[in-house]
């Protein structure tokens, strides 16, 4: 197998090209290197490092929007500052997945990458929102977040686009955000939920709502988030005693090795539960934006 270093887009597009079918991008390497030792990676005939183009490695403030270069590593992301500011979910989603090795191995774009939709980060994303930037010979194009997951294993990357970058939309000030997980294995996260919440007068003025690893990609449940608004503490549990058929609704759970889909669906509507309890009663992992972070 070939290595590569490219230091421009361009430069790793050309290497692309030049060994069509048999080229792969990595970062760091999680994935790529499982699936070559496992012989689960048809035909590969040369490795791209995609860490040393310039943009891949950092997070910085640009147009109102938080850019990610994709070979930032979660671990980075989430102890930066201007992610704790302006993107406190990401920063949770990348501080809770995995162990401390694959947090300072693995790359957010190798998440999105893979297409697993058991990601925490992708799950934060999509209550953030924002885009996936994509480069290949014939042009560039944007994939809004909510877009680029298509089904299990699956996203809207074509084989001879790069992920450039990833732009997220800051939470304003006086956000609460609440990222929680159920891991019946040790891999893969069997049941995602990150929350965000505007909180007046002690009660949810606004509230987002993303989950991960029962549905086929991540997602949004708009359906539930209008019942919680206008809720307080003690109101959560009777607003949300007919959320089930809800996110059963939307999830469409599959039956896997990780549970039936009756049982995913009860689990994902007790981790809603709990996360707006916890985002009303501003205890455990919850982080609130500070005032004058945007
Ligand atoms: C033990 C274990 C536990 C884990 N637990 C969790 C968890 O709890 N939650 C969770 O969300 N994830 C979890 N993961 C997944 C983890 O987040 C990913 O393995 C990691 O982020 C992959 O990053 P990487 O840079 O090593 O990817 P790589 O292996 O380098 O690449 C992965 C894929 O992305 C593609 N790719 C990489 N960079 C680019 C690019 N710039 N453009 C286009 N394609 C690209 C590669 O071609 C490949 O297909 C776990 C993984 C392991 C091994």
């Amino acid at each position: 197998v070939r290595l590569s270093r490219p230091a421009s887009v361009e430069e790793a597009l050309r290497h692309l090209e030049a060994d069509r079918d048999g080229a792969r991008f990595y970062a760091g390497g999680l994935e790529v290197v499982f699936a070559l030792r496992t012989r689960a990676l048809e035909r590969c005939t040369s490795l791209i490092d995609t860490k040393r183009i310039r943009g891949a490695v950092g997070v910085s403030r640009t147009d109102g929007h938080v850019r990610i270069g994709p070979a930032t590593r979660h671990h980075a992301i989430a102890t930066d500052p201007v992610v704790a500011a302006d993107l406190p979910l990401l920063g949770l989603a990348c501080g809770r997945l995995g162990t401390m090795r694959i947090r300072v191995q693995g790359t957010i774009g190798g998440n999105f990458g893979h297409g697993h939709q058991h990601t925490d980060p992708g799950t934060a994303a999509v209550v953030h929102g924002g885009w996936v930037e994509l480069a290949a010979t014939g042009g560039r194009r944007s994939v809004p977040i909510e877009e680029f997951w298509t089904g299990p294993y699956q996203v809207a990357r074509g084989r001879d686009e790069l992920i450039e970058s990833i732009r997220l939309r800051p939470l304003g000030a006086g956000w609460v955000v609440v990222h929680d997980r159920v891991e019946l294995l040790h891999r893969p996260p069997t049941a995602i939920v990150s929350m965000a919440g505007r909180v007046e007068d002690g009660r949810l003025a606004e509230v987002r709502i993303g989950v991960g690893g029962v549905p086929p990609r991540p997602m949004r449940l708009s359906a539930v988030e209008r019942l919680l608004v206008g809720c307080g503490v003690g109101e959560v549990r009777d607003a949300l005693a007919a959320a089930e058929p809800l996110v059963d609704q939307a999830v469409a759970a599959a039956a896997d090795d990780l549970g039936s889909a009756e049982f995913k669906v009860c689990l994902l509507t007790g981790l809603v539960r709990r996360a707006a309890g916890r985002l009303l009663d501003r205890h455990g992992g919850e982080r609130v934006v500070p005032a004058g972070g945007r």
